[in-house]
């Protein structure tokens, strides 16, 4: 059977697009056994849906949907599916997480749960031989006008999962620089989270379930993207990378046999590990970690069950340092009933903790995390009802409800504040001290340039928006910047001082 598989577009077009990977490992199973698969990136490729299902004539068409902001555009090529009875399947985090609204939309006929590889397969078989789907574990559909959710098996480890064949897609859209490499690509290693936080959607959706690929698929693919195209760097983009001691240094070790010489950067809990686990890191070709802290203070940290040992955190962000890791701490800010005092207190915990960037986002309700049904049982929030409704409320980008006890308005000044001294502090950068954000900027001049088309001119208008709001709110509002401490200081610049 002939399937198109889309990637619906975000309407975010700031961020340079990744590679769809979970699309891609879907197309190479389909391809594996034996379907025809194609891949349509509408983050990266222009219009033309219906052309392309003109040509290519699927049995099948397979949507990703990997948060709310990409509900419109996966509604309205749905929308097209159905007027030519072409069958349609949702899959993705966000599809996951709400299948029944996706399906009382009354344009996606199926809705595959978590893993979308075997659902979507079974599927196709099914579909192609003119069987019933209704059997197939993680797949959700409508019957009788009542949604049957068949819940997934329980979640399978990842080697039946397929080595990626990259050549559904031109990677080279996909580019992305950071530092020094400019040849980067997103990839992965693992799925899922031991966590549960509160606010997470991995405590909806994983579950607390971590698993892992063999390693020897992750280096079989970046030696071919190395081959075919010549990358310098790759982005994990793993929720987390490793979930102990022992399971990053096999990885690590993985890495440093295969001598690839590609950079990597990856997202690790910040108190899980020693100083001699970094400089393994770094001879792997670690150079930059991103740590979720998310709160500075205790009560923060058993508000959204993370339970970060803070302390700890400290010292990992100064191994990094010894060990030449770049490193990069986020924080949430307007959590639920989140006190002025409270956030005082965790941005200047985030200000000491020696993390070379620090970002910070405002806490967004996301579907069937604990904190969201917690907030609306306790009737401080509707549930929303409808997907366009998920879509304005579950997204960080925006402020949507605030939950907190602090003003909205202050809340806009910590994070824009935070971008404002991430884009002009100097940092110590391959042995001499430069700007971040000096060369992304070049680099994403470089790039629009390039394509010259209505996306760019979109993505230059956007970031030129952002721009201006970013430097509005961290410049015209002084006294919130010195109540929170947010000033600009010599020590906030280049390396950890502690
Ligand atoms: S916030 Fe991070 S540590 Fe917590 S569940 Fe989500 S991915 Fe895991």
């Amino acid at each position: 059977m002939r399937v198109l598989l889309v990637n619906a577009a975000t309407g975010y077009v700031k961020q340079k697009a990744p590679l769809p990977l979970g699309l891609l490992s879907v197309a190479t199973h389909l391809k594996n056994n034996g379907h025809e698969a194609r891949i349509y990136d509408r983050a990266v490729e222009g219009g033309g849906f219906s052309r392309r299902l003109d040509r290519f004539s699927p049995g099948l068409v397979g949507i990703s949907v990997p948060g709310g902001m990409s509900f419109a555009d996966a509604l309205k090529l749905s929308r097209v599916c159905k007027k030519r009875n072409i069958p349609v399947v949702w899959g993705g985090p966000m599809a996951s997480l709400v299948p029944e609204l996706a399906l009382q939309s009354g344009v996606v006929d199926f809705v595959a749960l978590g893993d979308g590889e075997a659902p979507t397969l079974a599927l196709a078989d099914a579909l192609s031989a003119g069987e019933p789907a209704e059997n197939i574990a993680g797949l959700a559909m409508l019957r009788g006008g009542e949604p049957l959710v068949n819940k997934p098996d329980r979640p399978a480890g990842l080697a039946g999962l397929p080595v990626i064949d990259f050549t559904f897609v031109d990677a080279s859209k996909y580019f992305f620089k950071n530092r020094s490499c400019e040849r980067m690509l997103h990839v992965y290693a693992s799925k899922g989270c031991t966590g549960t936080c509160a606010f997470c959607y991995n405590s909806g959706l994983a579950k607390g379930c971590w698993r892992r690929r063999p390693v020897g698929y992750v280096v079989e693919e970046l030696r071919w993207l190395k081959e075919h195209y010549r990358i310098d760097g790759v982005y994990f983009v793993d929720d987390l990378i490793a979930p102990d001691r022992e399971t990053l240094a096999g990885f690590c070790r993985a890495l440093i046999a295969a001598s690839l010489d590609i950079a990597w950067s990856c997202d690790i809990r910040a108190d899980l590990f020693e100083r001699e686990d970094f400089f393994l890191m770094a001879e792997a070709g670690c150079r930059w970690v991103m740590c979720g802290i998310e709160s500075g203070t205790p009560a923060g940290q058993r508000l959204i069950k993370k339970y970060l040992d803070l302390d700890k955190a400290r010292d990992t962000m100064r191994w990094c340092a010894e060990a030449g890791i770049f490193t990069t701490a986020t924080f949430i800010t307007g959590l639920p009933d989140q006190t002025e005092e409270d956030l005082k207190q965790s941005v200047a915990y985030m200000r000491s903790l020696g993390a070379q960037t620090v970002i910070g986002g405002i806490f967004g309700p996301f579907p069937a995390t604990e904190m969201t049904l917690a907030l609306v049982e306790q009737g401080r929030m509707r549930m929303p009802a409808t997907l366009r409704e998920w879509a304005s409320a579950a997204t960080m980008h925006t402020l949507g409800n605030n939950f907190s006890r602090v003003p909205s308005r202050e809340l806009r000044v910590i994070v824009n504040r935070c971008l404002y001294l991430v884009m002009f502090n100097r940092y110590e950068l391959e042995g001499a001290r430069k700007r971040l954000w000096l060369g992304r900027l070049a680099f994403q001049l470089r790039d629009m340039l390039r394509r010259g088309n209505l996306r760019s001119l979109l993505l230059a208008a956007v970031s030129a928006k952002e721009l201006l709001e970013i430097f509005w709110f961290a410049l015209m509002y002084p006294g919130i910047v010195k109540k929170y401490g947010l000033q600009r200081t010599r020590t906030n610049e280049g390396r950890p001082r502690g």
